[in-house]
């Protein structure tokens, strides 16, 4: 008997009433599925009746949620709290011109009730963080990571292991993206293989650092292959193997994971037990050596723009990429990329004051630590960076 005339079978005789069955518009939808021996109606169903989290919906998360959408996962739940912004539209396919300014929630549940009507769309507001993360995650079966920071990444890479929930991993970065599946039962987690985070600074974002448009398609089209196997339980999931993509060359490299047994989260003794301040644990936040918390030598744009203006000496430091510094700067600002920092600290000896910024103010907030822990008290952060700047001071300016 085909596996379609099963289901009319179930329907005809009224079989197991709570189980969830296809109308004849989703037999028809899901057909290609329907007639695979790997899929079938019970591979389907399976798929109607799971949940999948997606942890933000930008460039991984825009193929991850249109496909999930698509193939037919019954609940689909986004978390973000970003508006969409021109500069999302190179790499962030859910979202399309018109929606520039809208929240990104919106924009992708309109877009998935187009793509597919019969999947239940649930929009998350909110930051994920240590005091929502548990609750928001228990919810799913699977959870997806389209998270581009570190916070976040072992947030949820802790909640998943404490939750016992599989976290389908995916970062991206210029030409090169990493996949794999985390904290199934048997396999390793995010933290068998990194147990701490770089320092920072050390790795830059896609925001730092750029990212090829296309490359969030390549691996969260694998990410959504990998939560759809899941769900399925069929083929061999991306667990114990970490999934490298080097668009440039046009290779995908696989290098063997194994489950760390002094893992401080999985391991056998584990020492992280609940969430932890991930923003601290990144270095993110903190202080400075002489104790002086980091917001407190924050500045505002505004405080800047009086001070150029009233012919204060200040030296206006700018630690992003010249690639960026072409795109736009703050009038008389000096060009020394993050990176290059520690080797040409000589050239700020004798500035009495120092008004540090980079594009959104995290490398900033890196440099101006840097800076107090080689004597230069005199540092502060610009609040905000250029975005900041454009935004209040010079909208003349373009944004990227
Ligand atoms: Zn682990």
């Amino acid at each position: 008997m085909t596996q379609l005339a099963l289901c009319h079978l179930w329907r005809a005789v009224g079989v197991n009433e709570t189980k969830p069955e296809l109308n004849n518009d989703e037999i028809a939808r899901y057909s290609r599925h329907l007639i695979m021996p790997e899929v079938g109606m019970d591979g389907q169903l399976k798929l109607k009746s799971a949940s999948v989290l997606c942890i933000g919906v930008g460039g991984l998360g825009s193929p991850v949620a249109m496909y999930l959408g698509a193939a037919g996962v019954g609940r689909i739940g986004i978390v973000d709290f970003d508006v969409v912004d021109y500069s999302n539209l190179q790499r962030q396919v859910i979202h399309g011109t018109p929606d520039v300014g809208r929240s990104k929630l919106d924009s992708a549940r309109d877009r998935l009730n187009a793509i597919n009507p019969e999947v239940t769309v649930e929009t998350h507001d909110v930051a994920l963080s240590s005091e929502n993360a548990l609750e928001l995650l228990a919810n799913y079966d699977v959870i997806v990571d389209g998270t581009d920071n570190f916070p976040t990444r072992y947030l949820v890479n802790d909640a998943c292991v404490i939750l016992g929930k599989p976290n389908v991993y995916g970062s991206i970065f210029r030409f090169e993206g990493q996949a794999s599946v985390f904290a199934t039962k048997d396999g390793p987690c995010y933290r068998c293989l990194y147990p701490e985070p770089p320092p920072p600074g050390l790795v830059p974002s896609c925001a730092e650092g750029g990212v090829l448009g296309i490359l969030p398609g390549v691996i969260g089209t694998i990410q959504a292959t990998e939560a759809v196997k899941l769900i399925i339980g069929v083929g061999e999931p991306l667990v114990n193997r970490f999934m490298i993509y080097d668009a440039l060359r046009m290779k995908f490299r696989e290098l063997k994971l194994r489950k760390d047994p002094e893992c401080p989260v999985c391991g056998e003794t584990p020492t992280v037990t609940e969430l932890i301040d991930y923003e601290q644990f990144c270095g993110i936040t903190g202080t400075v050596t002489d104790n002086v918390s980091l917001e407190a030598l924050d500045t505002t744009v505004k405080d800047l723009k009086t001070r150029i203006d009233g012919k204060d000496e200040v030296l206006v430091l700018d630690v992003r990429e010249p690639q960026e510094f072409q795109i736009c700067r703050i009038p008389g600002s000096t060009l020394i990329p993050l990176n290059d920092l520690p080797q040409r600290l000589a050239e700020l000896e004798g500035y009495k004051d120092m008004v540090v910024h980079c594009k959104s103010g995290v490398r900033s907030a890196k440099a101006v630590k840097l800076l107090h822990e080689a004597g230069f008290s005199n540092a502060k952060n610009l609040r905000g960076g250029i975005l900041a700047w454009i935004d209040e001071i010079d909208p003349s300016l373009p944004k990227y």
